[in-house]
């Protein structure tokens, strides 16, 4: 029986997993979606907020996962989890899951939690041995102390929050972008790229591991869905497209994997 439950976003007591629903003992119940997620954001969004990747940017992310072209910063992160022991893995702002299923392929359980509904809902239906929450990583709808890791990657990193969620002595593990993280599409959306700025909220890191490597892209539709997965797919224009899928035949990926310890020292980040 696990030891970690999501929390009821109304009263904060631990809900029970029932066959169709999520219900808490002050009578507080949640669908069970049919892919097997919850939706715990409660009195929707605001007006205009944020809602989170939309389906476009996470089936292509899916796409790019499967083609194996990011295999090393998702191996590298399941190794880390691995190496931690971790019995119990979060991965706050998960998307479409693929990062939460590799850290958690030595037999932890994995949770999921994610802003995007198209997200969960993609990551649900083909992770099944993980429990996947709408959710947002700013109200991890989880008890203090509940994993022994933390995943987050190119996600918002409110350290107070994932350090709460985190048991002493358990690792958050942070996936950022390197100065040179897809530099040449970058080149190839704009005029002027701006290089990736420095993270200077983050406390002191135990260790940092630099993950670079490239990406070959024989295809087209595999260089569309490479941009399409990131945010510059936004901002680009037509003509910028077909310049990405002409031209964008590698790229150079370059992230920073950073290990964050939560120590029992009262004087450390809760
Ligand atoms: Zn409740």
């Amino acid at each position: 029986m696990s030891s970690v439950s999501f929390r009821c976003p109304h009263c904060g007591l631990s809900l029970v997993s029932g066959e169709r629903t999520w219900s808490c003992p002050s009578g507080h119940q949640f669908d069970r979606a049919r892919e097997g997620y919850v939706n715990l954001m409660v009195g929707g969004r605001l007006a205009g907020g944020p809602s989170g990747d939309d389906d476009t940017m996470v089936r292509s992310r899916r796409a790019v996962f499967e083609a194996g072209c990011y295999d090393p910063i998702i191996d590298a992160v399941g190794a880390a989890a691995k190496a931690s022991g971790a019995t119990s893995i979060l991965d706050a702002g998960c998307g479409e899951g693929t990062y939460l299923a590799r850290a958690c392929a030595a037999g932890a359980e994995g949770w999921g939690i994610d802003l995007s509904k198209v997200a969960v809902r993609l990551a649900a239906r083909k992770y099944q041995q993980c429990e996947f929450a709408v959710a947002s990583v700013y109200r991890l709808p989880f008890a203090d102390a509940s994993f022994d890791a933390v995943i987050d990657v190119f996600s918002p990193r409110p350290f107070d929050e994932l350090f709460r969620v985190l048991r002493p002595g358990g690792v958050a593990l942070v996936v950022t972008p390197g100065a040179d993280h897809l530099a040449r599409l970058k080149a190839l959306v704009y005029d002027r790229p701006r290089p990736h700025a420095a993270d200077d909220t983050a406390p002191p890191a135990e260790l940092v591991q630099r993950v670079q490597f490239t990406v070959a892209l024989d295809d087209v539709v595999l260089r569309r869905q490479l941009l399409e997965m990131t945010p510059y797919w936004w901002s680009t224009t037509d003509e910028r497209r077909e310049l990405v899928e002409r031209e964008l035949t590698s790229v150079d990926a370059d992230m920073v994997l950073t290990h964050y310890r939560k120590l029992s020292s009262p004087s450390m980040p809760r």
